[in-house]
């Protein structure tokens, strides 16, 4: 199982809805228009969202398809 690293600039989503399109299971769009990441924890030192775990290959597709779907490219996708 490949480890993921998800970090989220939540700040600057524009609400765009390309990530929960690619990747409902891990983004969804909440009240306020912007995504959340389901199961990240916030950085209380840079404010962005964190998720970091062991997946299975095809929820680090998604993941990284998430990624590269974003049009303002706030999310950052990293694998071990
Ligand atoms: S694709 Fe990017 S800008 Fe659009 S909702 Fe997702 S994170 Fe936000």
């Amino acid at each position: 199982m490949p480890k993921v690293k998800v970090v989220f600039d939540r700040t600057n989503c524009i609400g765009a809805q390309s990530c929960s399109i690619v990747c409902p299971k891990f983004w969804k769009i909440a009240e306020d228009g912007k995504a959340d990441l389901l199961g990240s924890k916030e950085n209380p030192q840079t404010g962005k969202y964190e998720l970091e775990k062991e997946v299975s290959n095809e929820d680090a597709v998604c993941l990284r398809e998430s990624a590269g779907a974003c049009p303002v490219r706030v999310i950052t996708f990293s694998e071990e």
